[in-house]
């Protein structure tokens, strides 16, 4: 098998290895990195998922993609410090579920990209003996998966801007408790400023000496990890040898998450049905719907907050992955096979009343707890299940992604079902913490300052 190459989906840039993609995070000429082809698991290989576990399963996929890039018996244990937590599949009626992204250190699905891209990247930097700066935007989870992930270790330093106005107390708790080799800054603006401030430090050669690297949701490093989980829902659900297809609802912001399970079904896993469901940020079902693609500046706030992303980079790679091509201001200059993107994926996007509504409604009925990016996946399949009712049926598997644990949002709750969800361990004890984190105006040149007398 020949090594996987990763083209940037700019085009204008030449394929690079899986070490040079993961430590660059973005191509040099502002793509993203794509891997030039992806491998297929035969039939037999994903029967055999059932009986493994999911840091196996990790392997299975990591294996795939990095087979004679890092050894096997090193990759194996990375994937298993990285996945020590569980993945829950509760059971909401019928053989419909919700499968829990939450367990994880930072309690968010973002831990597990996070936790694998650290510790991949601390692989190949130890190998070449060189140190690094992080540097990424958040609207809340990335950046606390981020600095947990990162935490601690010698030779990367995390700096995370995140918008002050946008992430919860508990999510900004989670990053500025931390200290040590990870700093956090506040800005005035929106995440999409944050991200804006962090492309374009990238793109500064003044900040060259810095060898910043990104570990937004736009690094390689995220884009496996993220395909696994669908992989192991599948695993436990169904059965392939009975040719069983599975449903899954994925609430979207940036589209990391699904770019994931996209790459799960590019490598043969039976999905029948993306549901993507946004909230009011909803420029990718529109683009759906209507073939113009027109990016939200500003973002709206909503209150799933980590979804409101008007200008999802992840697109990019969506487009790319169904032949088209979209550059980083989201101009589409090649048309992908929207037909294609159509039959594998369905897109809504969902606004604050109906989130709120289906959380009370799927906890009044089935007594099982969402928090809004979960609830905005549920009211997605809704609206599916309406259009299409013939996949509506007692039969047919079907997971909606929870990608943040309740009690990261315990205002919503309480208000709404007059109740605080109780902290997950991971959560426990960080009110005590003493929090330290910097503040800035919305200002490249102020950032930049910031960097160079700081590093
Ligand atoms: C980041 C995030 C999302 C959106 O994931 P994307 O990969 O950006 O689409 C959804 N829910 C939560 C809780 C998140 O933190």
């Amino acid at each position: 098998m020949s090594e996987i190459l990763f083209y940037s989906t700019n085009q204008k840039a030449g394929k690079v290895s899986f070490h040079d993609a993961l430590l660059k995070g973005l191509a040099p000429d502002g793509g993203l990195f794509m891997p030039d082809s992806i491998p297929v698991f035969t039939r037999d290989e994903i029967a055999s998922f059932s009986s493994k576990e999911y840091y196996e399963i990790a392997f299975e996929a990591a294996k795939k993609f990095l087979s004679g890039v890092i050894a096997e018996d090193e990759l194996l244990a990375l994937v298993k410090d990285a996945y020590n937590y569980p993945v829950p599949l509760e059971k909401v009626y019928e053989k419909k579920y919700i499968m829990r992204l939450d367990q994880g250190p930072t309690a968010s699905f973002k831990d597990f990209a996070a936790r694998m891209m650290g510790r991949l990247m601390q692989y190949f930097l130890k190998k070449d003996n060189r140190k690094m700066l992080i540097l990424t935007a958040t609207s809340g989870d990335t950046g606390s998966a981020i600095a947990n992930a990162f935490f601690g270790l010698d030779n990367i330093n995390v700096v995370v801007l995140f918008p002050e106005s946008e992430v919860t107390d508990r999510q900004r708790k989670q990053m500025t408790t931390l200290h040590k080799n990870v700093q956090i800054i506040g800005i005035d603006g929106k995440f999409d400023d944050c991200q804006a401030m962090v492309k374009k430090a990238f793109n500064d050669p003044e900040l060259e000496y810095l060898n910043l690297s990104s570990a937004n949701s736009i690094n390689i490093g995220r884009l496996v990890p993220q395909s696994m989980y669908y992989l192991y829902a599948y695993s436990r659900l169904c059965d392939i040898n009975k040719g069983e297809e599975i449903i899954f609802s994925v609430p979207s912001g940036n589209f990391g998450d699904l770019m994931g399970g996209l790459i799960a079904l590019k490598m043969g896993l039976p999905v029948k049905k993306f549901i993507v469901a946004t909230n009011k940020n909803d420029e990718v079902p529109e683009y759906f719907r209507t073939g113009n693609y027109k990016t939200i500046v500003p973002s709206l706030n909503c209150i799933s907050s980590a979804m409101n992303v008007g200008h999802p980079s992840n697109m990019a790679r969506v487009v790319a992955l169904y032949g088209g091509m979209m550059n980083e201001h989201g101009e589409v200059l090649v048309q992908p096979d929207m037909a294609a993107m159509k039959r594998d994926m369905f897109t809504v996007g969902i606004d604050d009343d109906e989130t709120l509504e289906i959380l009370k409604m799927v906890y009044d009925r089935h007594n099982v707890l969402l928090e809004p990016h979960g609830s905005v996946g549920w009211a997605g399949l809704r609206h599916y299940f309406r259009l299409a009712p013939e996949d509506y049926n007692t039969e047919q598997v079907t997971v909606c992604l929870e990608t943040a644990h309740p009690a990261k949002f315990p205002l919503e709750i309480q208000e709404l079902l007059g109740f605080d969800p109780e902290l997950p361990p991971s959560l426990i004890g960080l009110e005590d913490k003493e929090e330290k984190y910097g503040r800035i105006k919305t200002d490249y040149n102020t950032f930049k300052e910031y960097l160079k007398r700081n590093y």
